[in-house]
């Protein structure tokens, strides 16, 4: 075979195969090969390396995109000193995913503006980075999205989506009083991913005043039974961040004598 034919074959062999970064690098790593005298296996490794390497690139990236995350907050974006009292390590530990494997759920507890919408996205971002499929939904968007699917009659496509997740984030729970059904539909959502499914959660709400939002004692309690079961509560006290940003940058601004 010429070595045209060979190339045009090769080609089409390794689209087949699905191995677009050998296609895209094959060339380059043997010129390289040759050059250093290298061995064929060598040249293999790299490709191979190359390969992997991509593709677990493009599975972290197709895993954030598909999360819905509304913002991409960061762990290192996380100024721990505005918070002493949260355990700076606890939180990185956590970050390790080690509460992925064993279906743990973390709870983010505290007033607004503390950051735990904050922290739960960078703790999903890190889960998308460690292979895990993580969807991202407030408590009031998982209730609208499921009286909708029940509506179309698609209640059995949303629950086998949520059955393919690692983690899932519920966020703002507790933010707005709850419907019966509103109430029965979380209390459903969260038996499905009992001890399967990861959560992790943020509220501004002690497990005290839960009935009340929740409307019924019997449900919350039950509720909270699977929620709490294996769980990582993270209470986060202090004053909001957004305030305290804000009103920092007005006193920069008025404190700057002679500006505008
Ligand atoms: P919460 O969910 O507790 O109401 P958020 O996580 O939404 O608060 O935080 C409000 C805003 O302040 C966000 O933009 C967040 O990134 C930022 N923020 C809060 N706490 C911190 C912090 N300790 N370091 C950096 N940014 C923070
Ligand atoms: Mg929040």
């Amino acid at each position: 075979m010429t070595a045209g034919a060979s190339a045009v074959l090769l080609e089409s062999l390794l689209k087949t195969l699905k191995l677009p970064t050998f296609l895209k690098e094959y060339r380059q790593a043997a010129r390289q090969c040759g050059e250093t005298n290298g061995h064929y296996e060598d040249f293999l490794l790299r490709l191979a390396e190359r390969e992997v390497a991509v593709r677990e690139q493009k599975g972290i990236a197709r895993r954030l995109r598909k999360a819905d995350f509304p913002a991409a907050k960061e762990l290192s974006d996380f100024d721990f000193s505005a918070v002493p009292k949260l355990n700076k390590q606890r939180v990185l530990d956590l970050a390790r995913g080690d509460y992925l494997a064993k279906h743990e759920n973390i709870v983010f507890l505290g007033p607004p503006g503390v950051g735990k919408t904050h922290l739960a996205l960078a703790l999903g971002r890190e889960a998308c980075r460690q292979g895990r499929k993580v969807q991202y939904s407030t408590a009031a968007g998982l209730v609208t999205a499921f009286a909708e699917a029940r509506e179309k009659r698609e209640l059995l496509r949303l629950e086998a989506k949520t059955r393919r997740q690692d983690l899932v984030l519920v966020d703002e729970l507790g933010y707005v009083p709850l419907g019966q059904g509103a109430a029965e539909t979380l209390f459903n959502f969260f038996s499905q991913c009992y001890e399967r499914i990861s959560l992790i959660v943020t509220t501004n709400l002690p497990f005290s005043q839960w009935p009340q939002v929740f409307g019924d004692e019997r449900l919350t309690g039950a509720l909270l039974d699977r929620l709490t079961h294996r769980v990582h509560i993270v209470s986060i006290e202090g004053e909001s961040y957004r305030l305290k940003a804000s009103l920092k940058g007005r006193e920069q601004k008025g404190g700057g004598a002679g500006q505008g």
